[in-house]
């Protein structure tokens, strides 16, 4: 490696393939990745062309992040500004503006009464946090039996410890540790239908459980209203008053994680918003910096804090090096400031118009089992899972019709930037439906 030279398509993809973990991915590397030169509005610029394209428009938003897309002026400017100014400091005994002044934004715009702000550093983390509040809340009132986790199956929060035990147990990534992970309780997965009011039998289902299990349970972890890398699957908000009900009367903490779902993406600034529910935990992510930096929130109630704070340890032990970084902070509320600062429900809607009127056609497909659209999400799903070479052929399949997408297992999806234009949508419905054919 020469120092400031740069390295050729050839010799990157070589030492790519040779050291670099890419996620979920084999060592050494298998699939050549493309390789993205630079990125402005929707669009990623490649290095070199694929399938004709050298331009791509990002349909994943880059795991669903970057909704106000890329290289924009405003986030750019907040964070040389606070670059300028400083870039980290440890949070531990200092403080800055930029992570106090998020802190309050994000209390003023989430659901009552949440009114804590632990600054974590990825969704992953802001789980775990949560699950610790949870357990450390009921260990300081002493009652430390109370360890375990409800969810449903279908789920997604993470790859860390404690999230991999709530996700999927069977259709997921993480049924390898299942021997070592927590033993938690898993109730089915909701019945499929955003409109629907809940299902009697599943609602009594969920409360069952509940009520069965109240001694040993610290909390009840779920994604609202729309269940992501689990599955893409929407359910009714319903289940959210369903859920909150059943704790307050057995005396469960609800935590939502809203880290895909929240700042919009499902049509309500945050899915519970759906239900008009709020939770006593609150994880977020993801879009939270508008996809520039990595960054998540826990956000709490005073119960939850004062609970904790009157246990043997009075603290929540813990905290990042990088807890609360300036950058991130100081971008996460750009990034809110930006999204608030404009009719984004309008533009959402807008979103789901063209998602909508676009995949009509692909639900018609052979092959297809459903499609289903809500806010900026719009989902295809096969009636059979792809392998690893019809997931390599329906990537490709859109790349050539010039759009980014991720397909897994039987779903191909797409959570595209806000600012998507009327054009690009239907480019991307184009594109999931070459995806659906060559799948
Ligand atoms: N929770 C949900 C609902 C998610 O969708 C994800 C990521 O896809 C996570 C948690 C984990 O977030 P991260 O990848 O930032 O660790």
């Amino acid at each position: 490696l020469t120092p400031g030279k740069p390295l050729t398509p050839g010799e990157l993809l070589a030492l790519d393939r040779r050291h670099v973990w890419h996620p979920y991915g084999p060592m050494p590397g298998r699939r050549d990745p493309l390789i993205v030169e630079s990125a402005a509005g929707v669009r990623l610029r490649l290095a070199e062309p694929a399938e004709g394209r050298r331009e791509l428009v990002d349909g994943m938003s880059s795991w669903w992040s970057a909704v106000h897309g890329y290289n924009h002026p405003v986030l750019n400017d907040a964070a040389r500004g606070q670059l300028d100014r400083m870039s980290h400091v440890m949070f531990g005994g200092l403080t800055h503006e930029p992570a106090v002044r998020l802190a309050a934004r994000l209390v003023e715009i989430t659901p009552e009464p949440l009114e804590h702000v632990f600054l974590a550093d990825s969704g992953s983390v802001s789980v775990e946090v949560a699950v610790k509040m949870c357990l450390q809340y009921w260990r300081s009132l002493g009652r430390p039996d109370k360890r375990r986790l409800l969810t449903w199956r279908g789920g997604y929060h993470g790859d860390t410890w404690q999230p991999m035990a709530v996700c999927d147990p069977d259709g997921g990534m993480h049924h390898l540790w299942s021997g070592l992970l927590p033993r938690q309780l898993f109730a089915d997965a909701p019945p499929p239908g955003v409109d629907a009011l809940p299902d009697p039998a599943y609602e009594a289902h969920l409360r069952d459980l509940i009520a069965r299990h109240a001694h040993e349970l610290a909390a009840v972890i779920v994604e609202p209203v729309v269940q992501g890398a689990g599955g893409m699957r929407f359910h009714s908000p319903g289940l959210l008053r369903v859920l909150r009900e059943a704790c307050d009367e057995h005396d469960v903490l609800l935590i939502f994680d809203e880290i895909a779902t929240g700042f919009g993406r499902t049509g309500e600034l945050f899915a519970a918003g759906h239900a008009g529910v709020s939770p006593d935990v609150m994880c977020l992510g993801k879009a939270l910096t508008g996809g520039y930096m990595t960054l998540a929130a826990t956000l709490c109630t005073p119960r939850v804090a004062d609970g904790i704070s009157r246990g043997e340890l009075p603290v929540l032990a813990h905290g990042p090096t990088f807890m609360g970084n300036p950058l991130a902070t100081a971008v996460a509320l750009a990034s809110i400031d930006l999204l608030l600062g404009h009719d984004w429900r309008q533009e959402i809607k807008r979103i789901e118009a063209g998602l909508r009127d676009g995949l009509a056609a692909t639900a018609e497909l052979p092959g297809v089992r459903d499609v289903r659209v809500l806010g900026a999400i719009g989902v295809v799903q096969l009636d059979h899972a792809l392998d690893e070479a019809g997931m390599a052929a329906a990537t490709r399949a859109a790349v050539r019709e010039g759009v980014w997408l991720r397909p897994f297992r039987d779903l191909l999806y797409t959570m595209p930037p806000y600012i998507t234009s009327d054009d690009d949508v239907a480019r991307i419905c184009t594109a999931l439906h070459a995806a659906a054919r060559a799948g």
